[in-house]
């Protein structure tokens, strides 16, 4: 029996109207702004992670539905790369509001589909809806550069969109990484295919649909669901220019090589292992709380968890009161008032969680706070694991190499700062780091000497703005570009460069010019 708060009641309502309107029990192909019913014979069922009862079944697009899809953003490519930036303005800024206007809705579809607190579920929104506010800012952000190289002679670059671009979108950000690229690919005059995660498309459906009111043409966002036949389609599309990929290391570094092979740009955002150091000089209470909120948030389903906790010095005395902090945490369905921890995503997830949970005990860790086994009153069948801390973690356990993506902090000691930052730097991922400390020396050192994209100085998860680009690497990046940001609007685009010399006197030379001119 799911339980749903009056406050959510009415959001949750509209997901499920919308749900009658576009899915009556299927999720639909969209193509040339329409909603397209597929044809397939593969289907893939989404269930509610709270409950496990059906939601939607999400088709295997076809090979004539993939086609279909890259047919119509090839054509509305050759007129929507010569709209006017300012009318693609416009659409930004219509998109903005329509994603004002539909928040609650495209929350409730992603607590539905993905198990995040209905809270949470609208920052996953608001952190999408902020790039598409940078794409209102086209206009100043995708300037070319002008220079008199001689007397009469300008050269002068700008730049110009690629074509189609294809994205391949993972489960935890149902409508923030969409909007990775929805936005962008609309303002710089782009068309896109893109594929949401095949476990919860809901909020990339509402968008793809606000994207229309909000003034794109038919073919300039079109969405394909699937498994890994849809990502070979898109790998080896040759219409298709760059590939954005958001998601696991295994499928992003198979996805970047085969796409690269193809000629194509790849950008690929992997997985992570986000270690905090806590030095003794830290505020303990915004630490505490800090670390708390960044472990177990989002049931530890973010890229940019904070799911290492590195103790510095007599700060392991800490641990206690971080459990104690943890226990406090509601672990419940999404659309439960007062919930902090909902579902993890599958069964499966749910079990590989705790198999890694039950693999430190062997190997020698102490479990601190244990979360297996936990089913919060009302959900009996849901995926739910309780927050959950291992204490006297070594590198070589399987909980400290591998990324968990579940409620879990696994802690290791050290005795002074440079071990901690030694530590953080022997892990293969980059996607952030963060230090707890009140001395602006240490701050400074810990900047300087880590190697994460993303760091955090009592900040716990440091992702920038979108003005900045997401800025992960070693292992949870491959590419050149970024993510959103000045990179990512390059990433979009390439420069073209003109060079025009206008002398009128040359119309009366005589002889060509064979040489270089010195
Ligand atoms: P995933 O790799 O399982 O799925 C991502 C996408 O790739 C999905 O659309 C899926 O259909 C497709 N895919 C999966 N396996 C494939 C295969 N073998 N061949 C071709 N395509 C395949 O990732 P996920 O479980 O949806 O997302 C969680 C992962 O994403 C975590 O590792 C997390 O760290 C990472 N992530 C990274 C960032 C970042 O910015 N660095 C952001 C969000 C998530």
């Amino acid at each position: 029996v799911r339980i749903i708060s009056t406050r959510f009641s009415s959001s949750f309502q509209v997901a499920r109207n919308h749900d009658k309107i576009q899915n009556p029990g299927t999720t639909k192909f969209y193509v040339n702004n329409e909603f397209v019913e597929s044809k397939t014979s593969k289907w893939i069922d989404v269930h509610d992670p709270a409950t496990n009862n059906l939601v939607t079944r999400v088709p295997q697009s076809t090979p004539e539905e993939l086609t279909a899809a890259v047919d119509a953003a090839e054509k509305a490519f050759k007129t929507f790369k010569n709209t006017t930036i300012l009318s693609r303005q416009q659409i930004a800024f219509n998109y903005v509001r329509l994603i004002r206007e539909h928040w609650d809705e495209l929350a409730s579809l992603i607590t539905l589909e993905q198990g995040k607190t209905f809270a949470d579920a609208k920052g996953d929104v608001l952190r999408g809806l902020q790039v598409a506010e940078t794409a209102t800012a086209v206009t100043t952000q995708l300037t070319g550069e002008l220079l008199e190289v001689s007397r009469d002679m300008e050269t002068k670059t700008y730049r110009e969109p690629l074509g189609v671009i294809g994205a391949i979108c993972p489960f935890n950000f149902p409508a923030m990484i969409p909007l990775w690229s929805i936005p962008l690919v609309i303002a710089t005059g782009n068309t896109l295919v893109l594929k949401p995660s095949e476990r919860d498309p809901g909020a990339t459906m509402l968008l793809a649909d606000l994207a229309r009111q909000a003034g794109a043409p038919p073919g300039v966002i079109n969405i394909v669901h699937g498994q890994a036949p849809t990502v070979d389609f898109i790998l080896d599309e040759p219409r298709i220019k760059a590939i954005s990929f958001v998601g696991s290391s295994k499928a992003g570094k198979y996805i970047y090589t085969r796409g690269t092979a193809n000629g194509k740009r790849v950008q690929a955002n992997l997985a992570a292992k986000n270690h905090a150091v806590v030095s003794p000089d830290a505020n303990k209470n915004h630490t505490i709380n800090s670390i708390v909120g960044a472990a177990f948030g989002a049931a530890g389903q973010r890229c940019m968890a904070l799911s290492a906790l590195v103790t510095v010095g007599e700060t392991k005395e800490w641990l206690n009161d971080i459990a104690e902090g943890a226990k406090k945490l509601k672990v419940s369905g999404g659309f439960v008032e007062g919930t902090d921890v909902g579902p993890v995503i599958t069964p499966e997830s749910k079990a590989r969680i705790e198999d890694i949970i039950s693999s430190a005990e062997k190997e020698g860790a102490t479990i601190l706070l244990d979360g297996r086994n936990y089913t919060p009153e009302g959900f009996p069948n849901g995926n739910f694991v309780g927050p959950t801390i291992i204490t006297n973690v070594k590198p070589g356990m399987r909980c400290y190499d591998e990324e968990i993506f579940g409620p879990v902090l696994v802690v290791t000691h050290v005795e002074t700062l440079d071990d901690a930052i030694d530590l953080v730097n022997s892990n293969p991922y980059g996607n952030g780091a963060a230090i707890f400390t009140n001395s602006g020396a240490t701050g400074y050192k810990f900047q300087k000497e880590i190697e994460a994209g993303q760091i955090g100085i009592n900040v716990p998860i440091p992702v920038p703005l979108p003005m900045f680009s997401f800025t992960g690497n070693k292992g949870s990046f491959l590419g050149d570009l970024n993510f959103y940001g000045k990179a990512g609007l390059h990433f979009l685009t390439q420069p073209k460069t003109i060079t025009a010399h206008w002398r009128h006197e040359d119309a009366v030379a005589i002889k060509a010019s064979v040489d270089m001119p010195t």
